[in-house]
């Protein structure tokens, strides 16, 4: 897939970026499938923090999952680019269940692809891309959030050909209903950071357990969970990039992850501005549609503004990741890039969903609408894929890490 760019002549450098054809049609095939299939089971998911059995086969069964993974896996073999366009098509009309394909598709699956071997991708893979198997990504803990690798508890020590886990996680998207968790743990707890390993756990796997399902302000019925893992046995062929090789997968998950949270903002803050433009448009006060006052065209406006520079930040910085290495990032460009977009694009969708509920009057405060739903999602990417400060402190510490060699 190409991009089409405009060039900036004084520099001869790309400027901006644009969707070609078959990228669209993508962006286009995942809002359609998200309008019929999944924004009907918004509401419901958000009253009662429901999970609706049913959709993560149906979108398996519509080629929507398994983006980035080869045909021979049962994926779609495209690239991070068009799983970014899925997610921001599914933002748009059903969020919790975005954020729901994000932690099965992204953290897990694509994760087990680009750092599984044979064996595992084989074993593994099929039944994610089909939507029979839920993933999900177990690195935060009770005492480890910000400093997930630093304060990491949970460990795992080999016993003949399996590895016994012990410790907890928590915050655990999809984790209440998962079938395949990529679970960090440490293999050797005097080697810090370089002394985490990443395993595949399976749900039946003895020692496993859901320890709590926990209840949410937003993104309601996307499913959160504590795990307990309790002299948990994992076999050792389940170890994924090797003994101690778990920072590489966690660093470089994490850029990818950075860059897919960005579409899912973009999507809800496009919804939010085509509510807002709907409702001024028909809400009458004074005599007259509320769009007609010019300090309401001025929060549209603003809102605009908004959504397409998130638009712009977004798409960039999806195509610098989507070539993005193996085992590569964590550091330099493409780290401080993705911590820059993710930043930006959650404080964006925070101020268009601020306007938007301000344009709806007291609708929008009212729990059950659809707007006042979107807002209460905004906390949510300010906090999760590392909240603003640690997004603020990689950027920093990219633009600073001369300062250290200089004294
Ligand atoms: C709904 C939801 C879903 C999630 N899904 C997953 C998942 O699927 N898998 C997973 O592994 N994790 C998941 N998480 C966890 C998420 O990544 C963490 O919540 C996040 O990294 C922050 O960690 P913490 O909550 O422990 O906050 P803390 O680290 O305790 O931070 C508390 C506050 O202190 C600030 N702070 C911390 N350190 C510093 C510092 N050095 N300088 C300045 N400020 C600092 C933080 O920015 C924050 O404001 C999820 C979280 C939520 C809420």
């Amino acid at each position: 897939m190409t991009l089409r760019q405009t060039v900036d002549l004084a520099s001869n450098r790309p400027l901006a970026y644009d969707l070609d054809d078959d990228q669209r049609a993508i962006l286009d095939q995942a809002d359609r499938f998200a309008r019929n299939e999944l924004y009907d089971l918004a509401p419901r998911m958000d009253a009662e923090e429901w999970w609706p059995e049913d959709a993560f086969p149906k979108i398996g069964d519509n080629g929507l999952f398994g983006v980035t993974i080869p045909e021979q896996y049962g994926g779609a073999g495209l690239d991070l680019f068009a799983a970014g366009l899925v997610l921001q098509g599914f933002g748009r009309w059903n969020h919790a269940m975005a954020l729901a394909w994000v932690a099965h598709d992204n953290l897990c699956a694509n994760n087990i692809y680009r750092n599984g071997d044979e064996l595992q991708r084989r074993k593994y893979l099929p039944g994610l891309c089909s939507g029979r198997k839920i993933g999900a990504l177990g690195l935060t803990e009770p005492g480890a959030g910000s400093d997930a690798l630093g304060s990491m508890r949970t460990t795992a020590r080999r016993d003949g050909d399996h590895y016994v886990l012990n410790g907890s996680k928590i915050y655990i998207t999809n984790g209440p209903v998962a079938d395949v968790l990529l679970v960090y743990a440490k293999t050797d707890r005097e080697r810090g950071p370089h002394g985490i390993s990443a395993f595949i756990v399976e749900k039946g796997f003895p020692g496993f357990k859901v320890a709590q399902k926990l209840v949410k302000m937003g993104y309601r019925g996307s499913q959160t969970a504590e795990l307990v893992f309790d002299e948990c046995r994992v076999p050792a062929e389940n170890l994924v990039g090797g003994e101690n090789r778990g920072v590489a997968v966690v660093m470089s998950g994490l850029d990818l992850e950075r860059a897919m949270i960005s579409p899912l903002c973009l999507g809800v803050a496009e919804r939010a501005l085509e509510l807002s433009v709907d409702y001024a448009m028909t809400r009458k006060q004074f005599g007259k549609a509320i769009g007609s006052f010019q300090m309401v065209q001025s929060m549209l406006a603003d809102m605009y503004v908004q959504v397409e520079t998130m638009r712009t930040f977004t798409y960039r910085t999806l195509a610098a990741a989507a070539p993005l290495e193996i085992g590569g990032g964590g550091r330099g460009d493409i780290h401080m890039l993705t911590a820059a977009s993710v930043m930006y694009a959650a404080e964006a969708v925070h101020k268009v969903l601020d306007l938007a509920v301000q344009i709806h009057g007291g609708t929008g405060y009212i729990w059950e609408s659809e707007i006042n739903r979107l807002y209460r999602s905004i906390k949510l990417l300010e906090i999760g894929a590392g909240t603003t400060e640690v997004r603020k402190m990689i950027i920093a510490g990219e633009l600073l890490k001369d300062l250290k060699r200089h004294g």
